[in-house]
């Protein structure tokens, strides 16, 4: 598996990825442990995060490996009761692992149709077994205790859906390349740059924190909505801390400073900027009207239906839970593509999320109850689905609760 890179040397961006990510994304220390996870199309990569990994001392990196075949296998073979029941020993052996002081890095490598001919309800069943299962350790994770990282390489199939008019080769070639501009590593110091880019996350998510403003007014053409904040609303983005005072970033690459909006606080009338894909179906050229949160109008120049069927989901499906704050002028969006991918996409732009608010994105909200939450204006849902609505003429103005107005975006980008 190698293809020749236009931009850089194949080998050289593998070296500086795996640096980044070892140093940067779980900011490995000495004696701490490292899970790294991929399917096949990760491995040149992930060898070479395992070379890093010991490089900054760690004690012992375990790779597990899932590869996409063995996966579909599973799905067309396995009984039924396979789907409902998930292995004991896996859970405790997670953690067991982070209780060890191990921490986790994901490689993906999606395939978007991987599943395609899979019953969905029988995927369904699977991941929820699967999740419900494995809370006990993700909450390792989501509370910190544990550093983790999601990075992604290109797949076959991933890289097809992104070009389908060029050969394999040059597919893959031509993710890879938008792939390494979108996470800093085509530049000369990629762990600098993003050091960079982390404190100026910082500083913005800072700034809205101390400053608790009470509304949004978002302007573009097409767009013109007021978003008022939950009560007590806490904006997130840049590095998290773990609980041992270690800086780690959970997505490589992350642009978007994000907070709660507040359920019922929501006026007006936004336009897409991007296709919208959901469940392998795309959306395109749409708009949302609300009135005190609640979508009250929508339209779709292609794939009304997907929205007809993700607005009946349930009561919150058609109410708010994220506003996302990203400037234009950003690697990401500069690649120019669309990536089919969240990881990528939903960091190319300002976006809004219909559907479950972030209890993290609110002030001590991981402490706090459903009840507690909602009374504060947080959104529930068994859905969360961002849509893009970024772009060069986006204007944002913040306003404090006596009405003092503070420009945020203008064309497109942060004012400071
Ligand atoms: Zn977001
Ligand atoms: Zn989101």
């Amino acid at each position: 598996m190698r293809w020749e890179l236009k931009m850089m040397n194949y080998d050289k961006a593998i070296e500086k990825y795996a640096e980044l990510l070892v140093k940067v994304g779980i900011n490995v220390q000495p004696k701490e442990g490292l899970i790294v996870v991929s399917n096949q199309w990760g491995l040149p990569l992930a060898r070479e995060v395992i070379r890093k990994a010991y490089e900054a001392g760690a004690k012992h990196v375990e790779y597990m490996m899932g590869d996409d075949e063995m996966v579909i296998a599973r799905y067309q073979s396995a009984k039924d009761y396979v789907f409902e029941n998930f292995p004991e020993w896996k859970v405790e052996l997670m953690i067991k692992l982070y209780e060890d002081n191990y921490h986790h890095l994901f490689i993906i490598a999606p395939d978007p149709e991987l599943l395609k001919q899979i019953p969905s309800d029988k995927v369904a069943i699977d991941q929820k077994t699967a999740s419900a299962a494995m809370s006990p350790a993700t909450k390792f994770r989501m509370t910190g205790q544990t550093k983790w990282c999601i990075a992604a390489v290109p797949s076959e199939a991933w890289a097809k859906s992104v070009y389908p008019e060029r050969s394999t080769e040059e597919a893959i070639d031509g993710l890879w390349g938008k792939i390494l501009d979108a996470t800093r590593v085509s530049l000369d110091n990629p762990v600098e740059a993003w050091q960079e880019h982390d404190k100026m996350l910082k500083k913005y998510k800072n700034f809205l924190n101390e400053k608790q403003f009470d509304k949004l007014v978002l302007k573009a053409p097409g767009t013109e909505l007021e978003i008022g904040l939950a009560d007590e609303h806490f904006w997130m983005g840049g590095s998290k801390e773990s609980w041992a005072k270690d800086a780690f970033v959970a997505n490589i690459p992350t642009e978007e400073v994000f907070t709660t909006p507040h359920k019922f606080r929501v006026n007006g009338t936004v336009k897409s900027t991007k296709p919208l894909s959901h469940n392998g179906k795309i959306v395109d050229g749409f708009g949302f009207t609300f009135k005190e949160g609640k979508v009250v109008d929508y339209y779709a120049e292609k794939g009304k239906e997907v929205l007809d069927q993700l607005l009946a989901n349930d009561e919150g499906a058609s109410y708010l839970g994220e506003v996302a704050l990203v400037q234009d002028d950003s690697p990401i969006s500069n690649t120019g593509i669309l990536f089919n991918n969240t990881l990528f996409d939903e960091n190319a732009s300002v976006h809004l999320a219909l559907g479950r608010a972030y209890a993290y994105a609110m002030r001590n909200g991981s402490s706090l109850s459903q009840e507690e939450l909602e009374a504060r204006g947080a959104n529930f849902s068994l859905i969360h689905v961002d849509f893009m609505i970024g772009g060069p003429e986006m204007e944002i103005i913040a306003y404090s609760k006596d009405g003092e107005a503070t420009p945020l975006f203008e064309q497109g980008n942060w004012t400071f």
